[in-house]
């Protein structure tokens, strides 16, 4: 399922009280942009004050800076929307017309709104609207006439920003003093107020629009993403840029990454090589590699090199290799000081997501994604085998418990347990891993799932994450698979590093596990903390009430 053809809720009885009389108003041209079509605004807390139940217009306060911000969204082009629960109205604490004079009210103080969405309901009602199920923000996609994944609500609690990701949108969170610390922790986008939100949209809108544009066509570009699969699968998107914008593409990456590299559209020849500063476990430095690599690269006679690395790895030793090489155009992320390795050092602030840090990468060398391509991950066609016809229908859920880094793998008697669950709850599972990973794979698949460890390889693996109706993993490379497919992901993410970078990208997701944990930002590649409490502590429960949340059903629909 791509998110960007089919709206589960499309075919749902979410009650929305929509503007009608502004239905349609999406059609109205506005300037292409790459990231986002639009901007979703929760209301109480973040628009305006939140005082609690209010049917009175005369209360109605915006928060400071607010018309000022929204203003600058909408010369940007930017359609807005409110998206908000009113629970009052299914208690009867005010009437529908109370709240249309507020809603009259706000828009007197900060402005027209393109839409406004609201849930009427209550939690008892199991509605699929009310934050933090995704109902609203997939009515107000479509009622401006764009897809979930090209929008980004701002909102000031956590019901707020698990609706935006729950649809494959961004969420920024604003915290107020009612925020509690763990809905801060566990997002992944939070800025200081309403103002410094609108700005970091339009920042990352702005830092993906090519600068520098080659004053020569590019006939060779190499690219350079070293590092595992999930690595070089977030690059996609930065990769298609430049292949846009470039004759031929080579890229190097290395020996954990090359089954990945394979599976990426744009990329025409693979040099494979491990670089002993990216690696985790590097061998020690051979001049002689290191001479025949620098003889290699020279011999691809690209005209451009673009190094994408991740926030904690250097581009420099490389771009060093490159000058030997004889390259004279070579763009990187480097805060360190390049001298005169690189022509074009690009900075990228911390919590950007990683395919966003590259494309802004490659906008700095000039490349932009082409019309009609959206920033999504994305597989070759040809590249991703059949399924294996003996998995039955589609439409199972996929439950892969390991990782290359066993700090970010889901315990396997926590992963025996959701298999348990889901199955209980009438999904089918698929328990998926890696050869090493077989012991493990055969010991969570018995609590109710097939097992299917060892049996692919990464296209084997894309192939079957393709035709599942939601994936269970944690912070790895299926993650992104199923990302690249548009099938949904619950995340089980230890926060080792940021969610906001690292997780699934432009997907319906949902986030399990501590994110406050000890583990935070630790980078760790096994668990620095005894019992691995990031991820120990996850409720199959809570698994199965994710699978809700996506409008994943047991019995094989979605
Ligand atoms: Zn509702």
């Amino acid at each position: 399922m791509r998110q960007d053809q089919e709206d589960p809720y499309q075919r749902r009885s979410a009650q929305v009280y929509a503007a009608a009389d502004r239905a349609g108003s999406g059609s109205v041209a506005s300037p292409r942009h790459v990231l986002y079509d639009a901007v979703l605004l929760d209301r109480d807390g973040t628009l305006i004050e939140d005082v609690p139940y209010n049917g009175d217009p005369e209360k109605v306060r915006p928060v400071p800076g607010a018309r000022a911000a929204l203003d600058r969204l909408r010369a940007a082009g930017l359609r807005l929307a409110v998206v908000t629960n009113q629970s009052g109205l299914a208690r009867g604490y005010f009437t529908g017309e109370q709240m249309r004079a507020v809603h009259a009210r706000v828009e007197e103080l900060l402005g027209r709104f393109d839409a406004w969405l609201v849930c009427p309901h209550d939690d008892a009602d199991g509605c699929d609207c009310r934050k933090p199920a995704p109902g609203l923000v997939y009515a107000a996609a479509r009622e401006l006439g764009t897809t979930p994944s090209r929008c980004v609500l701002v909102g000031d609690i956590g019901r707020d920003v698990g609706a935006a990701m729950a649809a494959g949108a961004a969420g920024v969170l604003v915290p107020t003093p009612v925020t509690r610390p763990e809905e801060v922790a566990a997002a992944g986008w939070v800025a200081t107020d309403l103002p410094a939100a609108v700005a970091e949209i339009l920042r990352r809108q702005q830092a993906v629009q090519p600068s520098n544009p080659p004053t020569e066509p590019v006939r060779t570009a190499l690219v350079v993403r070293s590092d595992s699969a999930g690595d070089v699968l977030v690059t996609g998107p930065a990769i298609r840029a430049v292949a846009a914008g470039a004759e031929r593409v080579v890229l190097l990456c290395g020996p954990r990454g090359r089954a990945a590299a394979k599976l990426l559209p744009g990329v025409d020849e693979i040099i494979e090589h491990p670089l002993p500063w990216i690696d985790p476990a590097p061998g020690p430095v051979d001049p002689d590699a290191m001479r025949s690599l620098s003889a290699r690269l020279g011999a691809v006679g690209a005209d451009q090199a673009v190094v994408f690395t991740s926030f904690h790895q250097s581009a420099l030793p490389l771009a060093l290799l490159l000058r030997m090489a004889g390259i004279d155009r070579i763009a990187a992320i480097s805060d360190d000081y390049p001298g005169a390795l690189l022509d074009i050092r690009h900075r990228v602030p911390v919590g950007v997501p990683e395919p966003e840090r590259a494309l802004s990468l490659a906008a700095a060398a000039g490349h932009r994604l082409p019309d009609g391509d959206e920033p999504v991950l994305r597989l070759r066609r040809d590249a991703v085998p059949s399924r294996p016809a003996d998995l039955g229908d589609p439409g199972y859920v996929v439950l892969h418990p390991g990782s290359a880094a066993s700090s970010r793998a889901c315990p396997p008697e926590v992963a025996t347990r959701i298999v348990g669950a889901l199955a209980d709850a009438g999904h089918r599972v698929l328990v998926t891993g890696g050869p090493d990973e077989r012991a493990v794979t055969a010991r969570v698949a018995a609590a109710g799932g097939t097992d299917l460890g060892g049996r692919t390889d990464l296209a084997g693996l894309a192939a079957i994450v393709a035709d599942a109706s939601a994936v269970v993993v944690g912070n790895t490379g299926p993650a992104h698979l199923a990302a690249a497919a548009g099938v949904p992901v619950v995340s089980l993410f230890a926060p080792t590093v940021p969610f906001g970078q690292w997780g699934p990208y432009r997907v319906p997701t949902v986030r399990l596990g501590d994110a406050a944990a000890p583990c935070r930002d630790t980078r760790a590649a096994s668990c620095p903390v005894p019992g691995h409490p990031c991820l120990s502590g996850v409720d199959p429960g809570d698994v199965v009430d994710a699978l809700r949340t996506l409008a994943v059903s047991g019995g094989g629909g979605r």
